[in-house]
């Protein structure tokens, strides 16, 4: 087994690892840690949750560690390429922490926020800087930054860097960057578009891959439910009232539909907040720190937005969209179950969405097991009770009793269009699962702790066959309730 120390890493660096509890390295430090330490470029597959950043973060402090230099004005020695302000900082904030018995300086800099502050920052110099790509460029433009004295290069994400259309400023900045240098290059995926990218950036690079770039994480226990859209809402609210989901990161599609699903737990009293790229970077902070300290622990975010926001003990991934893009999928499965922790993740499919969920399936090489609909679930509401005010004080969706049979309301308007509404007129309340018609009104919501899906609840042992790579899940560590016993066990497969 390998240790930390094995790698000859500086003291002061080892120290910062047992401060931060570190036992022993993630496959992915264990296999890139000594590449890296040799000065050599590396290619490697890894997600975030791997412990990625550390894999990177480690034998680059170690290497500034071991060769000091004085700080040359608007400068620096590293420079860590990330796709997002959110991730940016979480590797500032690594940095800092691994290199916090160093006397090393670690800036971040990123778009949406003034500009004349980070080129203050970076007027004498720093040891490693970490942006995103226009902000960047924006300041080499400034003639507040010069990248001449890059040392060593990281490029983090690269899939989504592509995605967020940063390849026009990637190439830009490669040309900028001494071709003397260590590049160490990560992405999630490696699709061809992204190794022709690793050509341009590495020279003789060693590969490094701790998940195969089709499987899912590990850990994570996931399950699909069949809801048509216009349940999706009340559906997340049921689940929501498990008090074992302890923090979830809930994904919808647009940002729109973010804030949607963010109104309607307001009114459902469950506090949650929104995280895209329409909110402001005080906004954005502000929901994060609620998530992290634990005031809000519903986030709800786009994919760019959540790709990469690392925060510990996140219980459950609510797909409440499908994503159309099945990678996407994988990335947002892999926000929980991080560094050896397990977790949930529960996808909302409607009509539409079985095409995605056949892709992802595809793709993972494996079938997400069907939980069936909570059977009180209430029914969707009338498309009015959600057009005026919030009507603070209302009862619970469970106890609405609004059925909203034919004139339903999409929690998306993204999939509100076309056939969808025609189907539904016909009067099918569960869409693709029908679920016999169980009006709220009449089925008072079972307490915490009781069952709530009583009739389809699996029966103990019988456990959805997972594929290899999601091993089934019996330790029962939430499960202390049983409530969370029909979460955690979803009978039918597919
Ligand atoms: P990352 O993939 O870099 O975003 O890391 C995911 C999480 O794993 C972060 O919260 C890290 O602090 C944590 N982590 C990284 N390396 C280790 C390790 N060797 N042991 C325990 N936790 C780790």
């Amino acid at each position: 087994m390998t240790l930390f120390t094995d790698f000859g890493l500086a003291q002061p660096i080892l120290k910062a690892l047992a401060a931060e509890g570190y036992e022993k390295p993630t496959p992915i430090q264990a296999q890139t840690i000594p590449y890296a330490m040799e000065g050599r470029d590396v290619c490697g597959i890894a997600q975030t949750g791997t412990g990625k950043t550390a894999a990177f973060a480690l034998p680059i402090l170690h290497c500034l560690s071991q060769d000091p230099k004085p700080r040359q004005r608007k400068s620096a020695r590293v420079l860590v390429l990330s796709p997002t302000r959110e991730l940016s900082g979480q590797i500032a904030d690594s940095f800092r922490a691994y290199g916090r018995n160093l006397k090393l300086t670690t800036t971040v800099v990123f778009g949406g926020v003034t500009i004349s502050r980070q080129e203050k920052e970076l007027a004498g110099g720093v040891d490693v800087l970490v942006a995103t790509p226009g902000r960047l460029l924006d300041l080499v433009d400034r003639k507040s930054l010069t990248l001449r004295d890059i040392e060593i290069l990281v490029l983090d994400e690269a899939d989504q860097m592509l995605d967020l259309g940063f390849i026009h400023a990637l190439k830009r900045i490669v040309t900028l960057l001494p071709k003397e240098r260590q590049s160490l290059f990560f992405s999630a995926t490696m699709p061809k578009t992204i190794s022709t990218l690793a050509d341009s950036f590495l020279r003789d690079p060693a590969h490094v891959a701790v998940t195969p770039v089709a499987t899912t994480a590990e850990r994570v226990e996931q399950s699909v439910i069949f809801v048509p859209t216009n349940r999706k809402q009340v559906l997340l609210e049921t689940l929501l009232r498990d008090p074992s989901i302890d923090r979830v990161l809930v994904f919808t599609r647009t940002k729109h539909g973010a804030d949607k699903v963010v109104r309607g737990l307001d009114k459902a009293g469950i506090v949650g907040a929104a995280i895209h790229g329409n909110k402001s970077q005080p906004q954005r902070e502000r929901a994060l720190a609620g998530f992290r300290d634990g005031s809000c622990r519903v986030l709800v975010a786009t994919d760019i937005a959540a790709r990469g926001i690392d925060v510990e003990g996140v219980t459950h991934v609510i797909n409440y969209d499908l994503p159309n893009v099945p990678e996407s999928y994988v990335h947002r499965i892999g926000r929980t179950a991080r560094a050896g922790a397990t977790g949930l993740a529960i996808s909302f499919c409607n009509d539409e969405e079985k095409a995605y969920l056949k892709d992802i399936e595809k793709l993972t090489r494996l079938k997400v097991p069907v939980m069936p609909l909570p059977e009180g679930l209430p029914a969707a509401p009338a498309p009015s009770e959600h057009r005026g005010e919030p009507q603070r004080g209302r009862p619970a969706p469970h106890a609405r009793g609004h059925q909203g049979h034919g004139q339903p309301r999409s929690a998306d308007p993204n999939a509100e269009k076309g056939p969808k509404r025609r189907r539904r007129r016909g009067g099918k309340p569960g869409g693709g699962q029908p679920q016999g018609g169980h009006p709220a009104a009449n089925q008072p919501r079972p307490a915490h702790g009781q069952k709530s899906a009583q009739g389809q609840r699996p029966q103990q042992g019988q456990r959805p066959a997972q594929a290899k790579s999601a091993p089934s899940r019996s330790d029962g560590r939430r499960g202390d309730g049983a409530q969370v016993a029909w979460l955690e066990k979803s009978p039918r497969r597919r």
